[in-house]
């Protein structure tokens, strides 16, 4: 997929959680694996992209800047 396409699609946020493996990274993460969970065991796609700051804000005990490799349920 064309990365402007994918960019435009992922959340407008910093940080991105994965549905998929509930890990974290960085939107260039996803946005440099095409669109896809940047994590290497995760097949995460773009549909399971959703913004830290909603997840964050679910969960007020979630720091506002996340850890890497750091399994954060939806609902914590
Ligand atoms: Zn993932």
């Amino acid at each position: 997929m064309d990365k402007e396409i994918v960019n435009s699609m992922l959340p407008n946020t910093k940080y991105i959680w994965c549905l998929h493996c509930n890990q974290v990274d960085m939107k260039t993460g996803w946005l440099h694996n095409y669109g896809y969970c940047p994590y290497e065991k995760c097949n995460g796609t773009i549909l399971d992209a959703l913004a830290w700051t909603k997840i964050q804000k679910e969960n007020p005990t979630y720091p506002k800047i996340p850890e890497y490799d750091w399994i954060y349920p939806m609902y914590g």
